[in-house]
């Protein structure tokens, strides 16, 4: 009778199952910042489509973080606009060596004394 009652216990092994389930589900914490500077943290599963934007607690829009920071030299990708390319659409490199120079020459002549 002892060794019959034994041999099914089986029920260790199916909570184990369950727990391992609940750990597959990944999730990734995205951080929004609104025009008022909140931040808000929000959880997604790894599968899901991360929206750009986020409704914030005070009912801005809040904008990703990762997304929102042209300065960020690691941001790679999409080209960055330096002040260089803004120039360049105005100016033709002969135009900016006649400007250069004229500002050279006025620096010679001491248009600039603290001008470093
Ligand atoms: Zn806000």
């Amino acid at each position: 009778m002892a060794e019959r009652s034994l041999r099914g216990t089986s029920i260790g092994a199916k909570s184990l199952e369950t727990d391992e389930n609940v750990e597959f589900a990944q999730r990734t914490d995205v951080a929004y910042v609104c025009p008022d500077g909140h931040r808000t943290i929000v959880p997604f599963a790894k599968d899901v489509e991360v929206p750009d934007q986020w409704e914030c607690r005070c009912g801005k829009p809040a904008v990703r973080e990762d997304a929102e920071n042209p300065d960020d030299p690691s941001a790679q990708g999409k080209p960055q606009r330096t002040h260089w390319d803004m120039l360049l659409e105005r100016r033709t490199i002969p135009e900016l060596e006649e400007l250069l120079e004229k500002r050279l020459q006025m620096h010679r002549e001491g248009w600039f004394p603290d001008y470093e």
